[in-house]
């Protein structure tokens, strides 16, 4: 795991290096069972080369804590590893460019749940799969048994945290997919 991250760290595959302060490579227990995908780093993220450290990140300390969680115990990447200027959305080309880094850290930690935060993770997490995604709001909370990569593996798609920080109804459907996770992590035996 430490090569792929010091490769990401040197990574010019795209233009984003550029306005980069720091690639964020993905943080916690390359033996964990769980692995939450985000987005991209934002503002703070990129300040500290950390995964989730802004105000998003902060609630979703909070929701791991709800499914009896710590960013010890999982590990948390994203999809792409340095920050879209300005935050704006991460582009197709980018996604391509990026994700072999992302595949390579699920062949690594072989999870046994992949926790999708948002739209975009969600998306390239299915597209490997032969499971369809329409949209976040109609997969969220729900459990997806299937095979990436030659894993098997199950999906659990939920919003991403920085949406409950505008929309109070995202932040109950967030809190009750956490409570569904504690739940599955009990049933698997993975606590
Ligand atoms: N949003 C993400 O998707 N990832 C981060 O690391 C931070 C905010």
């Amino acid at each position: 795991m430490g090569s792929i991250a010091t490769e990401i760290i040197l990574c010019h595959k795209c233009q984003l290096w550029k306005t980069r302060k720091n690639a964020v490579p993905g943080e916690g227990s390359s033996e964990s069972q769980i692995m939450f995908i985000g987005e991209a780093p934002g503002y703070w993220e990129d300040v500290k080369g950390k995964p989730f450290v802004g105000a998003a990140g902060k609630f979703l300390d909070t929701l791991l804590s709800e499914a009896g969680l710590s960013r010890e115990n999982v590990f948390i990447g994203n999809v792409l590893k340095c920050r879209p200027p300005r935050n704006r959305e991460p582009s197709a080309d980018e996604i391509k460019t990026c994700t072999p880094y992302l595949n390579r850290q699920i062949q690594v930690i072989q999870p046994r749940i992949m926790v999708t935060l948002g739209n975009h993770s969600t998306a390239y997490i299915f597209s490997k799969t032969a499971l369809p995604f329409n949209s976040i709001t109609r997969v969220h909370g729900k459990f997806y048994e299937t095979s990436i990569l030659s894993l098997n593996v199950t999906v659990f798609p939920t919003f991403h945290p920085a949406a409950a920080l505008y929309h109070p109804k995202y932040k109950e459907q967030l809190i009750s997919d956490f409570h569904a996770l504690k739940n599955k992590l009990v049933e698997k035996a993975l606590f």
